[in-house]
């Protein structure tokens, strides 16, 4: 699959900056440079990456650090953000008009793009829909590429319209619309004839149907392997003739793909499928978000950011943090941590994230079963020994072990745990207070 190389070396940057709790201006610039390395091998257009890079950096170094998130997933995020809005952002559906109208889509490209075979695989999706789709045959140079598209539209069970290689494509093109408005056809497809290279005939033919016919959407094919060269024939295509969106093939290949994070950003056009094979079913949507991820590699930390985010709640984690400070965190604050844990899954997983805890406490081996009779504990409690742990004389731990179901010793450890690591949220958010090391900055 593409991406292999980019996605490696990508997630060695990220595995550097998640292993720390704090991150300095310097820490940053040093990632985003080997970022920018990484991309420029993946063969990503050297403005884009000049812009993602200059884009994320101020992002990065401008913003307070949300309180619930380590600074290093903060930057990560912020790259992943960033590669999703490279590539458009949403996807992007190809624009069809109602069902009772014909739509007319224009494909276009160079030879040995995949744009015969594409056109077929795209009257398949237009068949799932619901449409009638009619293959027309435009391309009257290579009369192999006509029975290409007749055998691929057999397969797909789609109709093909030819008239063989004695007329300009424009004609062929309004004889295939008559044809279609006749039998019921709704979205006519022309497969036009490419040419090794850009040149003036192509361009004037595909400029002569888009005067003549009324072309909804023109859609432009091209093979991902190339790299660099599919950016330049995007935008030279776009601004020729004027294109709706790219289809991107043999993103199944061994391409480096800078491609998929080029063609955007430099055309304006959004990719609206990807080619994930030789078969007529691989053809895919094309999701930038989804894509971000798998160049990232990271799902899993991004669904984890995505809850932290929407499950935890600023003000009282900003409280809390002033609370560490002060070591006047209690075991009503305790309960509610284990609460918003619970709320967003794994124990381990989240600490990391706790505000004011970082990567100190992540490798501590934990699980949620541990925290069940720490729960219960708590819950003997009443509201006064909760927030001022200093009453709990032996009488009422006495009260307390029985009201949990547990040994009074396991009440004691509890409490010596608690004052323990009250002490030490202490010493380290002194720690992490100093110059340059300020929470929520770099
Ligand atoms: P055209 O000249 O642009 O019409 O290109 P074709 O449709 O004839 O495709 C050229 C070659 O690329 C054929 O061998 C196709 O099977 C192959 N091809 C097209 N799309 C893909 C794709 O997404 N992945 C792979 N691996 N091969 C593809």
């Amino acid at each position: 699959m593409a991406f292999e190389s980019l996605s490696e070396k990508l997630q060695n940057v990220f595995k550097g900056l998640k292993g720390k709790g704090k991150l300095t201006e310097a820490d940053v610039k040093l990632a985003l440079k080997e970022v920018k390395m990484a991309l420029l091998e993946a063969d990503v257009n050297f403005k884009v990456v000049k812009n993602f890079i200059k884009s994320v950096e101020e992002k990065a170094i401008g913003q307070d650090v949300m309180s619930s998130l380590t600074p290093g997933q903060m930057v990560i995020n912020i790259v992943n953000k960033e590669m999703v809005s490279l590539m458009g952002d949403e996807m992007t559906e190809i624009s069809l008009k109602p069902s009772n109208e014909i739509t007319v889509i224009m494909m276009c490209g160079l030879q040995g793009a995949g744009k015969t075979t594409t056109t077929a695989k795209l009257a398949g999706k237009f068949k799932q829909k619901g449409r009638k789709p009619l293959l027309v045959a435009c391309d009257v140079y290579r009369p192999a590429a006509i029975k290409q598209l007749q055998v691929n539209g057999e397969k797909q069970g789609v109709s093909v319209f030819s008239m063989g290689d004695g007329h300009k494509p424009v004609n062929i093109a309004k004889a295939a619309i008559e044809h279609a408005s006749k039998n019921d056809f709704n979205v006519v497809i022309l497969d036009t004839a490419g040419r090794l290279h850009i040149d003036e005939s192509m361009m004037e033919e595909l400029m002569e149907i888009k005067q003549n016919v009324d072309v909804h959407q023109s859609i432009l094919v091209v093979d991902a392997m190339t790299g660099q060269d599919a950016v330049n024939v995007s935008e030279m295509f776009n601004s020729k003739i004027g294109i709706d969106g790219v289809i991107l093939t043999k993103l199944d290949g061994d391409t480096r793909g800078g491609a998929a994070l080029s063609i955007r950003a430099v055309t304006g056009r959004p990719i609206l499928y990807i080619g994930m094979g030789e078969k007529l079913s691989d053809l895919e949507q094309f999701y930038p978000d989804r894509m971000a991820s798998r160049i990232l590699g990271m799902g899993d930390i991004l669904t984890l950011i995505e809850k932290a985010e929407a499950e935890i709640d600023e003000t009282k984690a900003r409280e809390l943090d002033k609370k560490i400070r002060k070591a006047e965190f209690n075991f009503d604050d305790f309960l509610d941590q284990m609460e918003q844990m619970k709320k967003m899954g794994g124990i381990k997983d989240i600490l990391g994230m706790l505000p004011g805890m970082g990567s100190q406490l992540k490798d501590v081996e934990l699980d949620d079963n541990m925290f069940k009779g720490t729960e219960a504990i708590i819950r003997s409690m009443t509201k006064e020994e909760r927030s001022n742990p200093a009453v709990i004389n032996p009488s009422r731990k006495k009260r307390i072990a029985a009201g949990a179901g547990v040994d009074i010793s396991e009440v004691n450890k509890l409490i010596k745990q608690f004052e323990s690591s009250k002490k030490m949220m202490k010493q380290m958010s002194g720690m992490m207070s100093g110059k340059n090391m300020k929470r929520g900055k770099f």
